[in-house]
């Protein structure tokens, strides 16, 4: 079989061409970075963990309407995902206050906001992902006013529909970054939810203790990563109940 070839290797995920014309493969790695890759690891588990948080969120969103890249998962740790042009900028919702928003404002952590906020951060790790506005956004061309709306109504959607799910498995959403793809049907085009959703771009905290089981367990030395990401796939029965095999997942088909 011939080799396939490699689109894009980002920090999680590396990208190959899929087998049909418009198609990619996107393989999900143990790679962890955070602080701009200043600080990284490998996470043994991780990418399986991701690849299937990934795919069971991204279905459901297919379920109650809401667009995505994904097709289908492949393998353990592989996707197959429509190709899409990725708008550059990560789309931020927040419920809670945490993170840079807190750093930024002086809002203290875990603080509930009046209604979530969407932000963007245009995507540039040389610049280190600045904030920007929807000005910056219009004056630079990087999506026109019907894609801003658009952004927009997609990012409430997929934070109602996480919120919820997350709320029913004793988790507090308490932000989540998402990335928006352009794909094209004839002349006309639409905009899905691409990348990935998983527990290393969003802030997942027990509702009950406050642990944290999304990335700031790596970020701020907590513990095992894996453990963590494990939790959230137990109780949303991505993982069979019994089998929380501390950094050894056991995945159901
Ligand atoms: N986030 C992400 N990728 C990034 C930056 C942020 O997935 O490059 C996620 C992050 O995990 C959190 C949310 O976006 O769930 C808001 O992150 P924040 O702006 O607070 O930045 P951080 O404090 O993570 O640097």
């Amino acid at each position: 079989m011939a080799r396939r070839k490699k689109i894009y290797e980002g920090k999680a995920k590396v990208l190959y061409e899929g087998p049909e014309p418009g198609t990619i493969v996107q393989y999900f790695k143990d790679d962890a970075t955070a602080f701009n890759a200043e600080k990284k690891d490998v996470i043994e588990g991780k990418g399986v963990l991701n690849n299937r948080l990934s795919e069971y969120f991204m279905t459901g969103l297919g379920n109650v309407g809401v667009p995505t890249h994904f097709l289908k998962r492949l393998n353990m740790r592989e996707q197959l995902v429509r190709s899409c042009e990725i708008i550059p900028l990560e789309v931020i919702v927040r419920n809670y206050a945490a993170g840079s928003m807190s750093k930024r404002l002086g809002i203290a952590e875990g603080t509930q906001l009046p209604r979530p906020i969407v932000e963007y951060c245009y995507k540039d790790d040389s610049l280190g992902d600045p904030l920007v506005t929807e000005e910056h956004i219009a004056a630079f061309g990087w999506a026109s006013q019907q894609d801003m709306d658009d952004i927009i109504a997609l990012a409430l959607r997929v934070n109602d529909y996480l919120s919820g799910l997350m709320y029913g498995v004793g988790i507090r959403l308490v932000d989540f970054k998402i990335e928006i793809g352009r794909v094209f049907d004839g002349d006309f085009q639409r905009l899905v939810v691409a990348d990935e959703i998983s527990p290393d771009s969003c802030r997942l905290w027990d509702i009950e203790s406050g642990q944290k089981l999304d990335k700031d367990v790596f970020r701020q030395d907590l513990g095992s990563l894996t453990d963590a990401y494990t939790e959230v796939a137990r109780r949303l029965g991505v993982l069979p109940k019994q089998s929380h095999q501390p950094t050894k997942p056991t995945l159901i088909n």
